[in-house]
C-alpha cells in the first residue's frame, strides 16, 4: 500500500493568449473546473498505474463530487476527512505555448492533524510507502512517524521550500525533484551545473530528477542500490511527442514510477514506463484527466 498524504484541489483552468500582465484585464478563451492538486494527481496516477493507493487528506463537507471522482479513478478515499474549511483550489493560466502560471489556495489541504497522521500510520505495514508533496502541513511530523513505523518515504518537494526540504532529507528514501526544485536546492539557476553538483551535495540520497523534455536522471547513495550498479547515476531520455499542456507531467511520472518500483521493477524499467506515461500526459489538456491508463502506456511503449 502507498499512503499519499497529499493535496486535493479544484483547478480553475483558463486558456489565454498570454499570461495576464500587471494592470491588465483579459477575456479567457475557455474555462474548465477540474480535479487537481499535486497530491490528488499523484494518487490518480498511482491508481491508473495499478498501485494500491490510499489518499490521506481533507476537503470541505460539500465537495462529494471530488470523492466520487477519485473513487471512480481507483483511489481509496476512506482516509480523506470532510471538514468545515474550503477545499484547496488553484487558478491556472494556460498559454498556447503550453506554459502555465498558477495561484494556489491551500484551504483544507493544510488542516491535517497529528491525530489523523497517527491513526493512518498505525495501520501501515513494513514495506508500505508514504508519499508526500509540499502542498500539505505536518510534512516533518508525517515523515518522522513513517520512519518510526518502518514505512518508506518518497518526497516530491513541490512547490519547493528549500529550508524545509533540507531539514527533512534525513527521513527521505526517495527524493523526486524537477529542474527548478533541483536548482533551488543547490542554489543556482543553471541546470547543467546542478546535475553535476547534486550527487556531490547530497551523497547519501536517492534522487530522481525530472528534466522536462530532456528526460530523467537518477543518482543514488543508498547502499541497497549499489548492487544494481547505479552508483554512477542513470539517465533516461524523454519520448519525443508534441506537448500541448505539461500540467501533471511530473505527477504522472511519480505515480507510474513508484507503482513500478512497488511492483518489483528495477529503476531503469520504472523510469522508462514513467517517461512513457508522462509523454502521453503532455499531449493532452488538463491535470488528473490527462493521466493515461496502464493499457495506454503499454500500447505506447509497444509502438
Ligand atoms: P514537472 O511537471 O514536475 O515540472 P517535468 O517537466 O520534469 O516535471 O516532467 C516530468 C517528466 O515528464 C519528464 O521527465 C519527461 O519524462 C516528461 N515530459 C515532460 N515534458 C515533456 C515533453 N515536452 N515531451 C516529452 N516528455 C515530457
Amino acid at each position: 500500500t502507498i499512503y499519499n498524504f497529499g493535496s486535493i484541489n479544484l483547478d480553475h483552468l483558463y486558456q489565454l493568449d498570454h499570461f495576464v500582465r500587471p494592470g491588465e484585464t483579459m477575456a479567457s478563451n475557455s474555462y474548465q473546473c477540474l480535479l487537481g492538486g499535486k497530491g490528488a494527481n499523484q494518487s490518480v496516477a498511482l491508481a491508473k498505474a495499478g498501485a494500491d493507493v490510499k489518499h490521506v487528506g481533507a476537503i470541505h463537507h460539500s465537495d462529494q463530487a471530488v470523492i466520487d471522482q477519485l473513487e471512480s479513478l481507483g483511489v481509496d478515499t476512506g482516509l480523506i476527512k470532510r471538514i468545515d474549511v474550503p477545499t484547496g483550489h488553484a487558478i491556472i493560466q494556460l498559454t498556447k505555448e503550453a506554459e502555465n502560471s498558477i495561484i494556489l489556495y491551500q484551504g483544507a489541504n493544510h488542516a491535517l492533524t497529528e491525530e489523523q497522521v497517527d491513526q493512518v500510520l498505525s495501520q501501515a505495514n513494513a514495506g508500505d510507502w508514504v508519499l508526500l508533496q509540499n502542498e500539505t502541513n505536518l510534512i516533518e511530523y508525517i515523515m518522522r512517524k513513517a520512519q518510526e513505523n518502518k514505512v518508506k518515504v518518497a518526497f516530491n518537494p513541490a512547490p519547493m521550500d528549500a529550508e524545509l526540504t533540507k531539514k527533512v532529507l534525513g527521513f527521505v528514501d526517495l527524493l523526486i525533484v524537477n529542474e527548478v526544485e533541483a536548482m533551488d536546492l543547490i542554489g543556482t539557476t543553471d541546470i547543467d551545473s546542478t546535475i553535476v553538483a547534486f550527487p556531490k551535495a547530497y551523497p547519501e540520497l536517492a534522487v530522481l530528477m525530472t528534466l522536462g523534455k530532456a528526460g530523467v536522471c537518477y543518482f543514488t547513495g543508498k547502499e541497497s542500490d549499489q548492487e544494481n550498479n547505479y552508483e554512477g547515476g542513470l539517465s533516461v531520455k524523454a519520448f519525443s511527442v508534441e506537448a500541448v499542456d505539461t500540467t501533471a507531467a511530473g505527477d504522472t511520472f511519480i505515480g507510474f514510477c513508484l507503482s513500478s518500483l512497488m511492483n518489483g521493477e528495477d529503476m531503469t524499467q520504472a523510469i522508462t514506463r514513467a517517461c512513457a506515461a508522462s509523454a502521453i500526459c503532455v499531449t493532452r489538456l488538463g491535470a488528473a484527466s490527462s493521466i493515461p491508463t496502464q493499457d495506454e502506456v503499454t500500447a505506447f511503449l509497444a509502438k
